[in-house]
């Protein structure tokens, strides 16, 4: 018999974790239930993602960088890289942007509904500690960010997750020094980065074969632990608005990748589904790194040079989905709370501050809404409605993470496409099973 492909498997997973969650909020023990003896599996998982994070982005960019043979190739690559980035960014924003204001989602909402949201939200834990979160950011000088991409002790970079633009800058480092040192002296490191690569892809392999049962685990948990449907559902406008910009977005990356390479949209999305489908369950691009790098280069067949460069700068810095999300949250909080900071000149900032924001936001569940604070801040929004603010769309936070997190993904996924078509390193696809050599050690 066939196997079901692995997206399908995923799906079922998702599906069954989300039917089980709301089953479980019947029962008054469901929702303990699921927190205490199903997620820790999704947990776990979530984990072990992150476990070869690190090692497969020191190990796959020094690959790529020792194979490039010519230092001018890199920077060719990195300065595609950015500008593409940055220009998929605004087109996110400018989307969001454009359907905020034709649809209105904030004309909706009573004043009824804005009390409520504040009484059940305002204090809350979460977004408290959002609103401290970015206060510390915003006390940052304009250069900080590129004296903390800079280590200054390279064990303490890979020894944290959050410290990923560290670890590339030590990785491209090291990468281009063993150019210079020729390739007899780097041999021995290469061989050794090679080898580590292979064998934390097929790490990523044998991760993913618990993929189904971990997103079970991670949705049903996700179901039992969201807020009132009655605030949800008075929120629905707003969500669909946020939801819309995102499809669209994939409607352009699947016309961007359709017109820049020889993969069909529907080709492109399926073989990195299962990378969105991650993304989906676990809210964070950081997770799902290792999953986009493998499907990428395995199943599309970006060649290391440019996967191992584009895209764990992309997890960090790439994040279409969130910035559209920071455009359609900040006009609608402002139709709902400040009418009277509508106008052109603020809407032009939010462009901005919202790319300069996705750039600045850590790829982990509820980054976003952290930045979003400081986009806010940007237009002058008044101070003490920050915590009105984000009660407002806190409560529906939790889905739209979920989906942005799908774009910000996909985004990476296809920029990585387009860098590689550009410079001739688009090659054919090479899959690899987690069992290729199961009979041999058996
Ligand atoms: N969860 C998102 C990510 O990891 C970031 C965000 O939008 O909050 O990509």
């Amino acid at each position: 018999m066939r196997k079901l492909e692995l997206h399908w498997q995923i799906l079922i997973g998702m599906l069954l974790g989300i039917v089980f969650g709301f089953v479980m909020t019947y029962p008054e023990w469901g929702a303990g239930f699921v927190q205490d003896w199903i997620n820790p599996f999704g947990t776990i998982f979530v984990k072990l993602l992150k476990l070869i994070a690190i090692p497969l982005i020191l190990a796959s960019l020094i690959k790529g960088i020792s194979d490039l043979k010519d230092i001018s190739k890199f920077r060719n690559i990195g300065l595609r890289t950015i500008v593409i980035y940055i220009a998929t960014t605004v087109v996110a924003i400018t989307i969001g942007l454009l359907l905020v204001n034709v649809l209105e989602p904030g004309s909706g909402i009573s004043q009824d509904t804005i009390t409520q949201l504040e009484q059940t939200y305002g204090a809350d834990a979460g977004v408290t500690s959002k609103i401290e979160e970015a206060t510390r950011q915003k006390e940052r000088g304009p250069l900080q960010f590129l004296v903390d991409m800079v280590p200054d002790n390279a064990f303490q970079a890979v020894s944290d997750n959050g410290l990923m633009l560290q670890v590339i800058f030590f990785t491209i480092f090291l990468g281009i020094s063993m150019l210079l040192v020729g390739e007899k002296d780097a041999k021995p490191l290469k061989d050794f980065f090679d080898s580590l690569n292979e064998v934390v892809l097929k790490m990523v392999d044998l991760i993913m074969l618990t993929a189904p049962v971990a997103v079970f685990a991670l949705l049903a948990n996700v179901v039992v632990t969201s807020g009132d449907p009655d605030l949800l559902l008075a929120l629905l406008k707003y969500a669909g608005v946020v939801v819309l910009g995102l499809l669209l977005m994939i409607v352009f990356y699947s016309i961007v990748v359709a017109s820049f390479s020889r993969y069909n949209p529907w080709t492109f999305l399926s073989r990195i589904s299962p990378a969105q489908l991650l993304a989906f369950s676990t809210s964070s691009s950081a997770a799902t790194l290792p999953v986009t790098m493998e499907r990428v280069e395995e199943h599309i067949g970006v060649d290391k040079e440019v996967s191992s460069f584009v895209l764990p700068v992309g997890a960090t810095i790439n994040m279409d989905g969130t910035s559209l999300y920071q455009g359609v949250a900040a006009v609608f909080i402002m139709q709902v709370l400040w009418p009277e900071g509508l106008g052109l000149a603020n809407q032009l900032t939010i462009i901005l501050t919202a790319l300069l924001a996705s750039i600045g936001s850590a790829a982990v569940p509820g980054a976003g809404m952290v930045m979003l604070v400081i986009v806010l801040e940007s237009i002058g929004f008044p101070p003490d409605l920050y915590p009105a603010a984000l009660a407002l769309i806190f409560a529906v936070d939790r889905p739209l993470d979920m989906c942005r997190t799908v774009v910000n993904v996909t985004g990476d996924a296809t920029v990585s496409v387009l860098v590689a078509k550009s410079v001739g390193k688009l090659g054919k696809p090479k899959v690899k099973n987690w069992d290729d050599h199961l009979d041999e050690v058996k």
